[in-house]
């Protein structure tokens, strides 16, 4: 959403009357929203401020031996504003985050301009800014480097866990073949964050969002590779009996080949090119209704979530989709996570724990991903951004939770102000960010 934003001036007598519990008289920064226009980099960084393992391994990054300071700025940046900003302060302060300003320029060679006033999109640069340094770190600097050696020869399995992103976690998604029944390869991609379009209704629940994103859905127009052997064959077989008589008895002779070329692939590797080589056959390219499912194969420590709220209008127009999404405090991933067996019928669900040990057509095709374990699907609260005002005008504020205390904050730029948690679930949501819930 690219937006103009309307900027609210902290309005420094009211903050004072208000004032807050004795018991709980303590402050964290709030962040200057300098030049009016990075509200959306203010919320992000409140919203990432609560999130206890990202906390940890920022720390762990920044401080660890396997980088120059100059090759993570944007780990150290972040990792430094972070703490800051979970400082216990007496008095309401804040200020301006420059460091994060200059690792954006540095890195990632973006500048936090007007054009970029979006939060989802200004997390995502965030987040790969951070993958992009940790790639770096473990690039091995020589082979004769001590700690290179080290960790190529030894048990690094354990430091591997440590140092996984805690935003990142892995979907699995099955595209098969209604016709044929055919499932291509299980695809594993990596995500910082779930982005869901809301559907355009008054209201809808996070459960449904969810159920909807992890169902089956079909797709009209699937490019079988199986039923395109298939149909490349028969005509082959066609053509072959049709002209059993012709004299051109090299063409036959190709044609042959090519028949067999397509019959191998169709009992070795029905995905494998084989355009290439066949050497007069041009093979048949058709489309049938196919189920497609997207499940978590291994969830992050951190599950972000974005709602996608533009509705683009025919004239060009952008529209703001006020859908009110219900969310809980508490969720439980279990539904929408595999189970370690994937199912390759089309029909069935991709995973569930009732049929992953049951039915003979399900196979391990995820080898060393095992699925989620009990205690690791249950997620709490710990920030929303919400964005106010509609697509043309508006801010981004953050809600997010004190560390190790049940109550809340609401964070607008500089303003700070406590809420309780009824408040902040009645926010119209743009990301939400849920943590693993048994630390
Ligand atoms: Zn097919």
């Amino acid at each position: 959403m690219a937006t103009p934003f309307i900027i609210s001036t902290p309005k420094r007598s009211k903050r004072k009357k208000k004032g807050i519990h004795k018991s709980k008289k303590t402050y964290v920064y709030g962040l200057v929203n300098q030049g009016n226009n990075v509200c959306f980099l203010n919320a992000v960084l409140q919203a990432l401020a609560a999130l206890h393992n990202l906390r940890i391994y920022l720390g762990r990054k920044a401080t660890s031996r396997d980088a120059q300071d100059e090759e993570r700025p944007m780990t150290i940046a972040l990792h430094e504003t972070l703490e800051k900003l979970n400082e216990p302060l007496a008095t309401r302060d804040s200020f301006v985050p420059n460091r994060i300003v200059w690792a954006l320029q540095a890195n990632a060679r973006r500048l936090i301009n007007r054009q970029q006033q979006d939060a989802h999109e200004l997390f995502q640069l965030l987040s790969e800014s951070l993958g992009l340094e940790d790639e770096v770190s473990r690039r091995p600097k020589s082979l004769l480097d001590i700690d290179t050696i080290r960790f190529l020869t030894g048990n690094n399995k354990a430091r591997l866990i440590c140092d996984r992103n805690p935003l990142v976690g892995l979907t699995a998604c099955r595209i098969s073949c209604m016709k044929c029944k055919y499932c291509g390869p299980i695809r594993h991609s990596t995500f910082d964050n779930i982005s869901i379009p809301l559907p355009k209704q008054q209201v809808v629940t996070l459960e449904n969002l969810l159920r909807t994103y992890s169902e089956i859905e079909f797709i009209d127009e699937y490019n079988c590779p199986q039923c395109s052997l298939f149909e490349t064959l028969a005509v082959v077989e066609k053509e072959l009996i049709d002209r059993k008589d012709d004299p051109n008895k090299e063409y036959l002779r190709k044609l042959n080949k090519d028949k067999q070329i397509i019959k191998t692939a169709l009992v070795t590797d029905v995905d494998k090119e084989i355009d290439s080589e066949l050497e007069v056959t041009k093979l048949a390219r058709v489309n049938f209704l196919a189920s497609k499912q997207t499940m978590f194969a291994k969830l992050p420590k951190v599950f972000a979530l974005h709602f996608s709220r533009s509705i683009y209008l025919q004239n060009g127009m952008t529209l703001k989709n006020p859908c009110s999404v219900l969310f809980p405090e508490k969720i439980d991933l279990t539904q929408y996570t595999t189970t370690g067996y994937l199912a390759t019928m089309p029909s069935e669900p991709l995973s569930s724990p009732s049929s992953s040990l049951s039915s003979p057509l399900l196979s391990p095709m995820l080898a060393g991903i095992e699925g989620a374990r009990p205690d690791e699907v249950h997620y709490r609260l710990k920030a929303i951004i919400a964005h106010i005002g509609d697509h043309k005008l508006g801010h981004f504020v953050t809600y997010r939770r004190r560390e190790g205390l049940d109550c809340w904050w609401r964070l607008s730029d500089e303003n700070i102000e406590e809420v309780k948690l009824s408040k902040v679930l009645e926010q119209e949501a743009y990301m939400l960010f849920y943590e693993k819930d048994h630390i």
